[in-house]
């Protein structure tokens, strides 16, 4: 009913302070998680809710907005989600009762006390260089960064994303030579032009997924976001799409090595760029590269390659093998996906070990992955060549 003022009466009760809710007590505010399938719901109890319910980062980034995308996301089974997410680089101290836990649950047992390493050096990766191309389509690199002293898109506001942006342009714009290239504002672009970018894997669709919606990283969708690319097209940057930087190279056929070194080049002169104008990305020795999803964390990378396996993609054993090799596979989207076989297959891994060592995993599993398939269509076993757990 609405609220009305009685002529002569006070209006004490229609100050915004009486109508705030009360700050209840954390168990009447604790989730319900029970039925839930995410690294949070695992960790999350009610004395480390209890623990975090009052922090707030020095951005305003609370316990509830960490662990939203888990709450709203129950998961299901078969497929354990992350559940949380930070919004700004304090959040994995603030919250460290929490992220600690959640960061050794999703990072192989990696302790609080581990150190990362970084190796962007490509001369330091074995082969790589001659993947089957009748079987690898597309080899692709990519990693996140995130820029100091900005939150991250979970909690930013639209000014402040415009900020990145902006920022963004200057320095991508200030690159000369082979990373000469051109900034394109998806708010700009029209249908036809976006769809011709992504069927040319330079683009990002709009995040559809409940987990990046429920964390708030979609918000104000286009607004600050856009790309950057090379004239040649073989090193690109996303501004503002899950986090401020997504950088890659994507290389046509099986030369990941050639993917990797342009990917390395590319990033290091990003890096410093940004730096002359007195940002620095993320980073610290534990954690390595900072972003939003705690399951980026440490090298952000996802080097992957897309690739026609239609026998061993339907063998009993491919997701064993592939859990074996340390590898995902992801669907690769777009109407052919099924009737191809053709998959999407990335290192699984990302803290704790570093760019070389992902890359070596990833070039010497497809490798691996081609010859089975070749066995596969001669109609003959690969029970021999059943990979040891990496
Ligand atoms: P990311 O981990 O970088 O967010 P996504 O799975 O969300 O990757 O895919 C984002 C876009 O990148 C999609 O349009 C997808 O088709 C494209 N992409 C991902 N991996 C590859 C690859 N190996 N080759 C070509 N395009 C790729
Ligand atoms: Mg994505």
């Amino acid at each position: 009913m609405e609220k009305k003022l009685e002529k002569g009466g006070s209006i004490d009760r229609l100050m915004p302070g009486k109508l705030k809710m009360k700050n209840l007590p954390a168990e009447k505010e604790l989730p319900d998680l029970s039925m839930h399938n995410s690294h949070m719901a695992k960790v999350l109890t009610l004395d480390i809710y209890k623990t975090l319910k009052e922090r707030k980062t020095s951005f305003g980034f609370t316990i509830d907005r960490v662990i939203q995308p888990g709450v709203d996301n129950p998961g299901n089974p078969f497929t354990m989600t992350m559940g949380c997410v930070a919004g700004d680089e304090d959040s994995y101290e603030v919250f460290k009762e929490l992220f600690d836990p959640v960061i050794e649950d999703k990072h192989r047992g990696y302790k609080p006390t581990d150190m990362h390493k970084t190796d962007l050096n490509p001369d330091g990766l074995v082969g790589g260089d001659d993947l089957d191309p009748n079987y690898v389509l597309i080899s692709r690199v990519r990693a996140i960064r995130s820029i100091r002293d900005f939150c991250f898109p979970a909690q930013c506001t639209r000014g402040e994303r415009r900020l990145v942006e902006k920022l963004s342009i200057e320095v991508l714009n200030s690159l000369t030579g082979d990373l000469q290239g051109k900034y394109y504002s998806l708010k700009n672009m029209s249908e036809e032009e976006q769809q011709q970018m992504i069927e040319q894997h330079l683009l990002f669709p709009k995040p559809v997924c409940p987990l990046l919606l429920a964390s708030g990283i979609a918000r104000d969708w286009p607004d600050g976001r856009g790309i950057w690319h090379n004239s040649s097209k073989t090193f690109s940057v996303w501004v503002n799409e899950e986090d401020h930087l997504k950088l890659m190279s994507v290389e046509k056929g099986g030369n990941m090595k050639a993917a990797f070194s342009c990917f390395c080049c590319g990033i290091k002169e990003v890096e410093s760029a940004f730096k002359e104008k007195g940002h620095a990305f993320m980073w610290n020795e534990h954690l390595g590269f900072i972003m939003s999803c705690p399951s980026n964390l440490g090298t952000g990378l996802r080097a992957g390659v897309h690739i026609k396996l239609p026998n061993l993609g339907n063998h009993p054993n491919f997701d064993e093998i592939l859990k074996r090799l340390r590898l995902e596979k992801r669907r690769t989207g777009g109407a052919d996906t099924d009737a191809d076989a053709i998959f999407d297959i990335s290192n699984a891994d990302r803290l704790g070990v570093s760019e070389v060592q992902l890359l070596q995993m990833v070039v010497d599993g497809v490798k691996l992955l081609v010859e089975m398939e070749k066995k596969l269509e001669m109609e003959e076993s690969i029970d021999d060549m059943m990979p040891t757990q990496k």
